[in-house]
């Protein structure tokens, strides 16, 4: 059945490596049909920061699925990432990207490196929620949510169980943020419980991306929270050889988007030199979504076997001895005059890829009891001796008393070490006997406006079944 999708032609080399993918996919028989979508470059200039417009949304609203060549983000002028809008706007919340050794065609010390990473790709330090505070202190929130994190994780346990793979490992830095981190690697643990065939394994973030690195050979699927898995996807892509040829697929319930994930290289652009491969092998990856896999089979064995027969692009040419480099529209048709025959040096391609499922999971459960047990309150105040703080604190007339001042998260009252640097940002705890009203709050914020104390925020403090929502001061 033919899927009418969406394409962009992108900016720089977009235009000529998206019309290489377009003429190897009409060759191998692809059942698609294209609506064009004008995004990046040409609309930011244009005067609309997004990069994209109202039309462009619309189109995509009729056909999910898009295509897409990379962009040019303008310098200056404060442009937004269309990137980070698309995958937002359009709750693509998995972001999977495989990183593998092509030896020995291209030079690999990992030679049977083949490690896919799913980011988690909405939430995280990248909601984007910034505040700068106080003359000292600037705050990025954190926000990882428990439906997000079963999201990715179900897809990453999904993805492993139809495609073959083995195994699982969580990374995630749970040891110090025992909050957010601690309810992704909670959350891994139970789901894991649902796939017992898979190996699961987790590690904390930075000795992981360590041996990542090291030996990612022992690596088959990782999944992690946005910013980790934005580092860890670059640092694999990197040691593997192949970041100028390697696709991403960005998925959600409703929206899938597919790309290269190399940038617009404005300086070979309207050459005809830039290397197709990484935006094809995303059409591949497309076309397995769609369950068009005997055409991305062909498509994937083309490709390795015009890489193996040395028919190579100036980006590759230049580390094989003995290769004088192709063009891309050559490179196109080295590709389908290969279409129909098999790779035999680099066997990538899976004969039955599977298809992602999309796992339904059940609604958000909120049967635990939340109860509101206090509150701190971020206070900017020059002043740095945290006891001067402290006796102004508990002379406010309040139910609700002052009960710890930590300064970057440490406690520097009720007890003080003078060697703790302290800057003015305070975050000043609350809390009376037992539970208290958001009434109580508002009044012991209104005292303290009366004494001038200059409060910047407020974050409620919450039991969850008797258990704290909330972190305790370090030193605590
Ligand atoms: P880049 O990936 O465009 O280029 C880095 C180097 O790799 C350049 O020397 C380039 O010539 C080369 N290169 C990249 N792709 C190639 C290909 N297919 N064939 C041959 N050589 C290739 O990274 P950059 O220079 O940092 O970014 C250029 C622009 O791309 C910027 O505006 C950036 O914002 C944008 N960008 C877009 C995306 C996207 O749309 N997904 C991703 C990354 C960067």
């Amino acid at each position: 059945m033919t899927t009418k999708i969406c394409i962009a032609r992108g900016d720089g080399i977009g235009p000529e490596i998206m019309q290489a993918t377009l003429d190897i996919l009409k060759a191998a028989g692809a059942e698609l049909e294209y609506e064009e979508l004008t995004l990046g470059e040409q609309v930011y200039l244009s005067g609309n920061s997004s990069g994209i417009d109202d039309s462009a949304w619309e189109v995509l609203r009729n056909n999910p699925i898009l295509l897409k060549a990379p962009i040019t983000t303008p310098q200056g002028g404060g442009y937004k990432s269309l990137n980070v809008t698309l995958r937002k706007t359009l709750g693509l919340f998995s972001n999977i990207r495989r990183s593998l050794s092509y030896d020995p065609i291209l030079p690999c010390r990992f030679k049977n490196m083949d490690v896919i990473i799913f980011r988690e790709n909405e939430e995280d330090l990248y909601a984007g929620i910034e505040h700068r505070q106080t003359h000292e202190v600037f705050q990025c929130l954190k926000l990882t949510t428990t439906e997000g994190s079963k999201k990715i994780i179900t897809a990453a346990f999904e993805y492993a169980k139809t495609h073959g793979r083995k195994k699982i490992t969580c990374m995630s830095k749970d040891n110090i943020m025992k909050l957010t981190d601690g309810m992704f690697h909670r959350t891994f643990d139970e789901i894991k419980k649902e796939y017992p065939e898979i190996e699961t394994d987790h590690m904390i973030i930075d000795i992981g991306a360590a041996k990542l690195a090291n030996n990612p050979e022992a690596f088959d699927v990782v999944v992690c929270q946005n910013l980790y898995g934005d580092i860890l996807s670059d640092i694999t892509a990197e040691i593997s050889g192949s970041v100028g040829i390697a696709g991403s697929a960005n998925l959600g319930e409703q929206y899938a988007m597919f790309e290269a994930i190399h940038g617009s290289a404005p300086d070979i652009a309207g050459k005809n030199i830039a290397n197709p491969t990484g935006l094809t092998l995303a059409a591949v990856e497309m076309l397995i979504y769609l369950g068009q896999h005997s055409v991305a089979n062909k498509i994937h064995h083309a490709i390795l076997k015009t890489l193996e027969d040395g028919k190579l692009t100036g980006d590759l040419a230049r580390h094989v001895d003995g290769v004088s480099a192709i063009n891309t529209s050559d490179f196109a048709s080295e590709v389908i005059s290969r279409l129909g025959q098999k790779a035999t040096v680099l066997k990538h391609v899976s004969d039955d890829p599977g298809q992602p499922t999309r796992k339904k999971l059940n609604a958000p459960d909120y049967k635990e009891k939340k109860v509101l047990v206090g509150v701190d309150v971020f206070i900017d105040d020059k002043n740095k001796d945290p006891n001067v703080l402290a006796a102004k604190l508990e002379a406010l007339d309040s139910p609700l008393k002052i009960k710890m001042i930590t300064n970057r998260g440490v406690m520097v009252w009720p007890r003080y070490n003078p060697a703790t640097y302290c800057t003015d940002h305070w975050r000043c705890r609350f809390q009376a006997d037992g539970s208290v009203s958001h009434d109580q709050i508002a009044g012991l914020l209104s005292v303290m406006a009366g004494e001038s104390i200059d409060f910047i925020k407020t974050e409620g403090l919450y039991e969850f079944d008797g258990n704290a929502g909330y972190s305790l001061g370090q030193g605590q």
